[in-house]
């Protein structure tokens, strides 16, 4: 799960790393009468989305005077903000954040992930900041400075030196930075946390550190024991069908092909859409059933599907284990004369019941187009394209 930068800083805040002064608005007068509480010379007013870049993209603006922030605001607020992580069709700005404008000497980079193959949490920093960190590990990796921590003895003191001294800090600003480092790896480990990062973390002309930005995701699996961190989401952000298909436990991911596809495991999911590539077509989405799927989760899941507007033709490629196969078609048959579906539906069935399945398929009176392995249902759903 994802959550805005406003509320990523209020975390950040609480373990002691210092952000700018600031609060979210939802609307122009609100933004005016904020900067006005915070009462400095510039403002920065910045569009709350879930995705980077905002800057490039128009939705960060440094202005000098309350009445700016509102007309800034205004501007911003309601605008369809395209970066390089939304995709083209952008995100809509229901909010923005008014900070106290930060006066600059330097941008850094400071985040914390988890590195799988290492099995354990590893921070990175870097003196170029303010870009994203996965250009500059392409560029020029060695101004990536890492430190792997142990998650059994944890986060030691001497890690900051390592990082700070590695990075060509001073002495005071590694000390400066020892806070801000344990607040983001606390944080990062106490919130069941995938990512925390802070790009950029600020060298103000004064002489501070500073989190200008900061972008927190979580481990979905670990929202349950995190209700504060549940209670941060927002719909909005989200895309409507996945939301739809996660109130049914269904995994439904949103592509940008015309084959509309239902299957059963990840694995099978990669597969299918490899397939449905190599054979000339591309998937408009994905629906993972999962293994204990009823007939009412797989009709929730069929009309999910169904629902999305790019879908000319449909591909079912399940393997029956825990599902049964013919689980399975009673749901999609009932889906079907209910939805009253135009598209060609392809099915490829195989394993628990798959010929009780199939029967069901016949038998039903629709015009369902069966398939034996997924080669000839990629290349009937191919065919069916193109007719
Ligand atoms: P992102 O583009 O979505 O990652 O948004 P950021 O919050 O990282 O802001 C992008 C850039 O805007 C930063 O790298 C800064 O250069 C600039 N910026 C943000 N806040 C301030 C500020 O208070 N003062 C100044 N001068 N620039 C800022
Ligand atoms: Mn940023």
């Amino acid at each position: 799960m994802k959550i805005h930068e406003y509320q990523a800083k209020e975390i950040l805040k609480s373990y002691g790393v210092p952000v700018p002064k600031g609060r979210v608005a939802e609307t122009p007068e609100e933004a005016g009468r904020i900067a006005k509480e915070i009462g400095t010379e510039t403002f920065v007013v910045k569009a709350q989305i879930h995705a980077g870049g905002r800057g490039k993209g128009g939705g960060i603006r440094v202005v000098h005077s309350a009445r700016e922030a509102q007309n800034a605001a205004k501007k911003i607020l309601g605008m369809t903000l395209v970066t390089h992580q939304t995709g083209p069709a952008g995100r809509i700005v229901r909010k923005v954040l008014i900070e106290e404008g930060v006066e600059i000497e330097e941008e850094l980079y400071l985040g914390v992930v988890v590195d799988r193959s290492k099995a354990c949490p590893v921070i990175m920093a870097s003196r170029e900041g303010g870009v994203e960190i996965e250009r500059v590990a392409g560029e020029s990796p060695e101004k990536i400075v890492k430190e792997w921590i142990s998650p059994v003895t944890g986060f030691r003191p001497f890690h900051p030196n390592k990082i700070g001294f590695g990075l060509g800090l001073n002495l005071g600003q590694v000390g400066k930075m020892r806070g801000i480092l344990s607040g983001l790896y606390k944080s990062f480990i106490e919130k069941d946390c995938l990512l925390a990062e802070i790009n950029p973390l600020v060298l103000t002309k004064g002489g501070d550190l500073i989190a200008l930005d900061a972008k927190m995701n979580f481990d979905d699996n670990g929202l349950f024991r995190r209700k504060e961190i549940a209670a941060l989401r927002d719909l909005n952000e989200e895309d409507p069908l996945e939301i739809e298909a996660s109130k049914y436990n269904l995994n439904y991911i949103k592509l940008d092909g015309n084959v509309g596809c239902m299957v059963n495991g990840a694995g099978l999911a990669m597969a299918t859409m490899d397939i449905i590539k190599v054979t000339g077509a591309a998937p408009a989405n994905f629906l993972d059933v999962g293994g204990g799927a009823t007939v009412e989760m797989v009709k929730n899941g069929f009309e999910i599907l169904m629902s999305d507007k790019d879908v000319k033709a449909v591909l079912i490629n399940i393997f029956g284990g825990i599902l049964r196969c013919d689980t399975l078609a009673v749901g999609v048959t009932e889906a079907v004369s209910e939805v009253k579906v135009k598209v060609p539906v392809v099915v490829r069935l195989e394993g628990t019941n798959v010929e009780e399945g199939r029967r069901i398929l016949r038998d039903s009176g629709l015009n369902f187009i069966i398939a034996q392995g997924m080669k000839e249902a990629a290349e009937k759903v191919v065919e069916a394209l193109k007719a």
